[in-house]
């Protein structure tokens, strides 16, 4: 199962000493290659004119690697955040004072059954934390993760480059908008060409002045039921994705009929549903028919609420995460009876402190650790344990050819 080689493979051309750090970390010294970024930048500005290295490839905050070498995955994680912008202020008084202490011993209880409502819980802003938390990981065998947090989720490129370098983990990093509530004020002036030319600019140029590029579109927010801005945020990933060839993550709004009004969205604004992973179907509780749906539409659907059984919320009148772990594997394995294997993707979704083994949750290693003794357990070759955490990840985030 484990890779047999997870070095790092840089294209050996002028982009390839852009995306491997030289001009991209705020930390080194040394100059961007004038003359490819120069010929970058003109092709960003160009709609579909990609980067020709990228086709094939995995873009990493490191740079652009062989999806060969990605080894082990996981496909939907948070390394560093701040999700306070979905802060839930709970009603009652006793409770106010709950959701403004830090996570501990104390309150975990309380925090784990009120994920929202705890602004400690929403926040992980400290990197030697992240690293700590992620060797575990590593040492079990994982090699990739991909962290999907968005503009306002406090995505930090330059932190991400700093964790990758000291765990010597592959980072892929997200591009794009979270849900509503944490989109900027001036998004009602945005269009979705706006957006669009942001995401591509993203994964060809870097984000902001930095010079790190996101190697995956997502995680998109939408809400149940879709707000105008969220409608366009879609269209314009449609738009990007069809420009740069790159991966899609959605997650999606919170209703069995909604989220196929998600993909339609996609779908009609031109997207390759092919290249997109509808999270979340595990902890939103979708049902059977609509799972079904999602496979039909041709997304891959992900299962990433491994380690967060503890966690059974409520929102707006549904029961969320209410599957535990084995629930989760039965069901995956009935879906690879039914000839959906290379559709299956896995993860942990870690976005509340309370998920870190420093905090009492089970770590970015539970997956590798703890659940993949239960697949044997249940049945599951090698083989098919290997298409999970390793082929399924490397076919979705290789970068396919722009369209447009
Ligand atoms: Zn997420």
């Amino acid at each position: 199962m484990s890779p047999k080689n997870t070095r790092r493979e840089f294209v050996t051309s002028a982009l390839a000493g852009v995306t491997a750090g030289v001009m991209g970390n705020a930390f080194s010294s040394l100059p961007a290659p004038a003359m490819a970024q120069e010929r970058i930048e003109r092709q960003a500005q160009r709609p579909g004119v990609m980067p020709r290295e990228l086709v094939g490839k995995v873009q990493t905050v490191l740079g652009v690697m062989d999806g060969k070498n990605l080894g082990i995955t996981s496909c939907h994680e948070h390394i560093l955040w701040d999700l306070s912008a979905i802060f839930r202020e709970p009603d009652a008084a006793r409770e106010r004072g709950l959701a403004h202490q830090p996570v501990g011993m104390a309150n975990l209880y309380w925090v784990r059954a009120n994920p929202h409502s705890n602004v400690d819980n929403l926040v992980q802003t400290d990197e030697k934390l992240a690293i700590d938390e992620l060797m575990p990981f590593k040492y079990a065998g994982g090699t990739t993760i991909v962290e999907l947090t968005q503009n306002g989720m406090s995505r930090d490129p330059v932190g991400l480059t700093r964790v990758a370098r000291a765990t010597g983990l592959n980072i892929v990093m997200g591009s794009g908008y979270y849900i509503d509530r944490s989109h900027p004020r001036d998004m009602d002036s945005k269009t979705a060409e706006d957006i669009a030319r942001e995401i591509v600019n993203d994964i060809a140029v870097g984000v902001g002045d930095t010079g790190i590029r996101s190697g995956i579109i997502g995680e998109i927010g939408c809400s149940a039921p879709l707000t105008n801005n969220e409608r366009k945020v879609l269209r314009a990933c449609a738009m990007a994705q069809r420009r740069t060839g790159a991966p899609v993550n959605i997650h999606p709004s919170m209703s069995d009929e909604l989220v196929l009004e998600d993909i339609k969205i996609l779908k009609d604004a031109g997207a390759d549903l092919t290249r997109i992973a509808i999270s979340h179907v595990d902890g939103f509780e979708y049902s059977r028919a609509t799972r079904r749906k999602i496979l039909e539409a041709g997304c891959y659907v992900s299962y990433d609420g491994f380690g967060q059984l503890v966690y059974h919320f409520r929102v707006m009148g549904r029961v969320l995460n209410g599957h535990s772990d084995i629930q989760r594997i039965d069901e995956i394995i009935q879906m690879i009876e039914e000839g959906h294997i290379n559709k299956i993707l896995i993860a942990q979704d870690y976005c509340f402190k309370a998920c870190l083994a420093a905090y009492g949750g089970y770590g970015y290693a539970h997956i590798l650790n703890n659940l993949v003794p239960f697949m044997r357990i249940r049945g599951m070759t090698e083989e098919k344990i290997h298409t999970l955490l390793v082929e399924n990840a490397r076919r979705f985030l290789e970068f396919a050819p722009a369209q447009a």
